[in-house]
């Protein structure tokens, strides 16, 4: 599969070396182009018999083709099973209300980043190895809360790799937070910067593309490399969730072999809706993808209007992992289905640098309808949907899988659909505790409020967020943008 730069035709590379480099010189995207995707197309009543693995094996082999079949099943073998996911379940569905949940929270920092975060690190250091070189490979990784945590398990003494995350100082839950400060491994460093997540994510795409940065790397014989779903290697592992859910609602005679079912995904930075996106053009009978945001509803608008204007305060939520303003993989979308139009990319991309924002035209705002509607939930209806699903569904959410929740009740639908549940509510404990109960949480400190969450929904305590009570706080240091881009450097030079 060759995998093109989004802001360049020219710009190609085999899956390997795309999982190595990250992002591409130019500031594109790694994608593969949208008919090598659709020729991929398989009969998923074929699949049918398919458990989490297989249907894993089948994705990989379609998507990163220069890896053995050898090496897809070792990566596989050593990321999907029960040292990292409760009972090795990647991703158990069940019922909430009339729809169903995607409980993609059970692995090992409850949150979904952990499907990709735990395989990348086996995908990369794969490809690396098969290269033959001796160079260190250094992570760069921005997070809104999330992903920092499961990057820094996920690379945790992996050989020949150092990793950095920079967090945005006060845009994080305090669990992520001393999650992130609490993380063990003699290759990892967290930065907790000043400014908001876009800052973290323009600086690692800045020092990507920085050709002294990139000269420096050379003579010290590191690569950069990003564990954030810029890297096509996290975008993968994230399509096959889609196709083993519909397998398994069929296997358990929830819909039947061919209904097309809807999925409800809380959006960020648009990775995950895009992977679900990959496996309805794979064949997976979808309806529509439920584009779900917060009160920080750039992409609402973008996919109702046509408009993406990034010119807008940024609010800082009770789900703080969708508190972006640009979202990095909508370039991979507009890539698709402009028909991989990487010249008219590059300059929706150099527009929204310049001013700001951008606009596409009628016809290709359809070929999106066509497959995404979108809405947001206020931090209020947030909250009531909590207290809602708590009492009428007797599911405890957490707050960003209550913000998917609320949208799908606006979309008011009639398939069967499938809410994503990003994160264990045991990460945001407090918050949502303040929803469903009436004592004063405030006077709770941050384990208190762990145990009462326990005690009132009898729900088990994910074993990583119990253990942080003891755990030794590595890092607290507090970097500027500039300071941090030095940080970087040294480090290179190390
Ligand atoms: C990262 C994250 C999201 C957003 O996912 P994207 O792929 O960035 O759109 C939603 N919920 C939680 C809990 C997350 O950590």
């Amino acid at each position: 599969m060759k995998l093109y730069s989004t802001r360049n035709l020219s710009e190609i590379k085999n899956p390997k070396d795309a999982i190595i480099k990250g992002l591409s010189d130019d500031g594109g995207l790694y994608c593969p182009k949208y008919e090598d995707i659709v020729a991929h197309k398989f009969d998923i009543e074929k699949q049918l018999s398919n458990d989490y693995k297989a249907t894993a094996k089948l994705v990989f082999s379609i998507f990163l083709d220069d890896f053995t079949g050898a090496e897809i099943e070792n990566c596989i073998n050593l990321a999907y099973n029960k040292n990292n996911f409760d009972e090795g379940n990647v991703a158990p569905v069940s019922k909430i209300g009339d729809n169903f949940l995607m409980e993609l929270y059970h692995g090992p920092t409850s949150a979904f980043k952990d499907v990709a975060l735990t395989i990348l690190p086996q995908f990369l250091t794969t490809a690396y190895k098969s290269k033959g070189e001796n160079k260190k490979v250094y992570i760069l990784t921005a997070t809104s809360g999330d992903t920092g945590k499961a990057a820094l398990s996920g690379f945790k003494d992996v050989e020949n790799t150092i990793i950095t995350v920079f967090y945005p100082t006060d845009g994080v839950s305090n669990i992520q937070k001393l999650q992130m400060q609490t993380s063990e491994g003699k290759n990892v460093s967290v930065i907790a910067l000043r400014g908001d997540f876009d800052d973290c994510q323009r600086l690692v795409k800045e020092i990507y593309t920085d050709s002294e940065i990139k000269n420096l790397c050379e003579e010290n014989n590191v690569v950069l490399s990003s564990a954030n779903s810029i890297n096509i290697g996290r975008l993968v592992p994230q399509i096959v969730y889609y196709i083993q859910t519909y397998i398994d609602l069929v296997n358990a005679n929830n819909i039947k072999l061919g209904d097309k079912i809807n999925f409800v995904v809380p959006t960020g930075n648009f990775g995950d809706i895009l992977a679900g996106f990959i496996a309805k053009l794979l064949g997976t009978p979808i309806n529509k993808l439920i584009c779900a945001s917060n009160d920080n509803n750039i992409l609402t608008d973008f996919i109702n209007t046509g408009i993406y204007n990034k010119k807008r305060e940024l609010y800082k939520t009770i789900s703080p992992s969708m508190d972006i303003l640009v979202s990095s993989n909508l370039e991979r979308l507009l890539f698709l289905l402009s028909g991989n139009d990487a010249n008219f990319v590059n300059g929706l991309m150099n527009s929204l640098n310049k001013t700001g924002e951008y606009k596409i035209d009628e016809s290709l705002l359809n070929k999106i309808k066509e497959h995404f509607v979108a809405y947001y939930a206020t931090q209020d209806e947030c909250k009531q949907t909590i207290k809602d699903a708590f009492k009428n569904d007797k599911r405890i959410i957490d707050t960003h899988t209550a913000v998917a929740y609320a949208c799908l009740k606006k979309y008011g639908h009639y398939e069967p659909s499938v809410v994503l549940s990003t994160a264990s509510p045991y990460k945001f404990a407090r918050d949502v505790l303040k929803c469903i109960c009436d004592i004063d949480i405030d006077t709770l400190d941050d384990f208190a409020c762990l145990d009462k969450l326990n005690e009132l929904t009898g729900e088990s305590m994910p074993k990583n967020l119990a253990a942080l009570k003891t755990k030794e706080k590595r890092f607290d240091t507090t970097l500027s943008y500039e300071e941090s881009k030095k940080f970087v450097i040294s480090n290179i030079k190390k």
